[in-house]
C-alpha cells in the first residue's frame, strides 16, 4: 500500500453530508500521519473547508499529501504548496479552456507538481471525450505542461516521476 484515498471534500455530489466527510477526511489524515502514508486528496467546491482542514492536520505535524486531480484557483494551490502538498494535474488542464489551470500549472514549484491521469475520466485533448481513459494517455497532458512551463518533455517526465518517488516511497 502507497497511500490513503482519495480522500477529501466534495459538495458537488450530494451523497455524503459534509460533517460526515469531515469526520473522515480528518481520521484519514491522522491515519496518514500515524502510518506515515502519504494521502490522496480530492477537493470539489470546497475550498475553503478543505483548506482549513488541511491546516488543522499541518499543526499536528508535516503532511504527506497531493491534491489530485486539481482544478481550484491560484490562491488555493498556494495555500495548498504553504502547507507542504503537491499538486497533481489531470487531463483537464490540457483542456482548450482551461487558460487558468495551465497558468496555475505554471507556476507550481518543480520539486512539487504531478500528473495523472485520473482514468476512466478526463481523457485529455486531442482525445478528449473518448473513454476510457488510460495511462497511456498522460503523454498528452505531461506534453501540455511541459511547454506551458517551457521546459523539454524528457525533463518535465524526470521531474514529475521524482516527484512521485518521493511523494509514495517508491523508487
Ligand atoms: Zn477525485
Amino acid at each position: 500500500m502507497r497511500a490513503i484515498g482519495e480522500t477529501g471534500l466534495d459538495a458537488y455530489w450530494d451523497y455524503t453530508p459534509l460533517e460526515v466527510q469531515q469526520t473522515l477526511f480528518d481520521q484519514h489524515l491522522q491515519l496518514s500521519r500515524e502510518t506515515d502514508l502519504a494521502f490522496v486528496v480530492h477537493m470539489r467546491d470546497c475550498a475553503a473547508a478543505t483548506i482549513e482542514m488541511l491546516r488543522a492536520a499541518r499543526q499536528r505535524g508535516p503532511l504527506r499529501g497531493v491534491m489530485h486531480s486539481f482544478t481550484g484557483d491560484l490562491a488555493t494551490a498556494q495555500a495548498c504548496l504553504e502547507l507542504g502538498m503537491f499538486i497533481s494535474f489531470a487531463g483537464m488542464v490540457t483542456f482548450k479552456k482551461s487558460h487558468e489551470l495551465r497558468q496555475i500549472a505554471q507556476q507550481i514549484p518543480t520539486d512539487r507538481i504531478l500528473i495523472e491521469t485520473d482514468s476512466p475520466y478526463l481523457t485529455p485533448h486531442p482525445h478528449r471525450g473518448k473513454r476510457p481513459n488510460e495511462p497511456a494517455m498522460i503523454v498528452h497532458t505531461a506534453a501540455c505542461l511541459a511547454e506551458v512551463r517551457g521546459v523539454p518533455l524528457d525533463q518535465f517526465a524526470a521531474e514529475t516521476t521524482a516527484n512521485a518517488q518521493r511523494l509514495f516511497q517508491f523508487d
